[in-house]
């Protein structure tokens, strides 16, 4: 199913990109709730969280990877940061394309919303 993040993965629609390699892309969060908001996601569409197989344990691996060394490039690795997988309606998702929020630069409060 087409989303706005495959779109952008196609760059048919322009985004702020922090990093890209062949399987992943990170770019900036278009409304960010945090000083800083990068959105890592995986290239090949999986639409939640709960639709990945076992066949996808590198790829999430890699998101995670990827993702602290987002944050140890943009130096808030060591005052700390949260990734969140918002998954399916009740847990927030709005975008049905997989994707891990990397969230810094202010100290976040606990349990969310
Ligand atoms: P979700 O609510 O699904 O966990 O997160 C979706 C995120 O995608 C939201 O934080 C929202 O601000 C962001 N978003 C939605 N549309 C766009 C867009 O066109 N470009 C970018 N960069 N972010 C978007």
């Amino acid at each position: 199913m087409e989303t706005i993040f495959s779109r952008i993965v196609k760059k048919e629609i322009p985004a702020k990109i922090v990093y890209e390699d062949e399987e992943i892309l990170a770019f900036h969060d278009i409304t960010p709730k945090a000083p800083i908001h990068i959105l890592l996601i995986p290239k090949k569409p999986i639409p939640t969280l709960d639709a990945a197989g076992p066949e996808d344990t590198l790829l999430l691996g890699g998101l995670l990877q990827q993702a602290a060394q987002i944050a140890r490039d943009l130096g808030v690795a060591e005052e700390g940061y949260r990734l969140v997988i918002n998954t399916n309606e009740n847990g927030g998702q709005t975008v049905y394309h997989l994707h891990v929020h990397l969230l810094a630069g202010r100290p976040l409060g606990w349990p969310p919303g």
